[in-house]
């Protein structure tokens, strides 16, 4: 998909934080307090990255997670941006920046995924579907 298409489709919030490595005011997202049962997945390529099993409120502002889909769902770079070593969280299947990852979560991995809402979609649980 090209950046046009991108432009047409997503919110200027969305495009700014999946493709401008944007970060969203914290308490002003989508999800960031959302319990709902179901999936959350890419706002671009709509690849399954995380479960609300492993969400948790973390206090920040920003939808959190203590562990992702798999492995192979995101990609972590390393970011040295504005000065402080920190680890970008991206979309493995298209690239688009989700948040970052920090190792003060929980047990039992004691990794937070920090989201942001706007790099995502939650897919309800369908009551009959499991
Ligand atoms: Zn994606």
């Amino acid at each position: 998909m090209n950046d046009q298409d991108l432009k047409a489709r997503l919110t200027a919030e969305q495009y700014k934080v999946t493709q401008k490595a944007g970060t969203e005011r914290p308490f002003t997202g989508k999800y960031w307090d959302t319990k709902t049962d179901g999936s959350y997945h890419c706002i671009v390529c709509d690849a399954k990255l995380f479960d609300s099993d492993t969400k948790f409120d973390s206090g920040t502002g920003w939808p959190s997670f203590f562990d992702a889909e798999s492995d192979k769902a995101v990609d972590l770079i390393k970011d040295r941006s504005l000065g402080m070593a920190r680890t970008e969280v991206v979309c493995a299947n298209c690239d688009a920046h989700l948040g970052h990852l920090f190792e003060d979560g929980p047990a039992p991995t004691n990794m937070r995924y920090c989201m942001n809402s706007a790099s995502l979609h939650l897919h309800e649980r369908d009551e009959t579907d499991s």
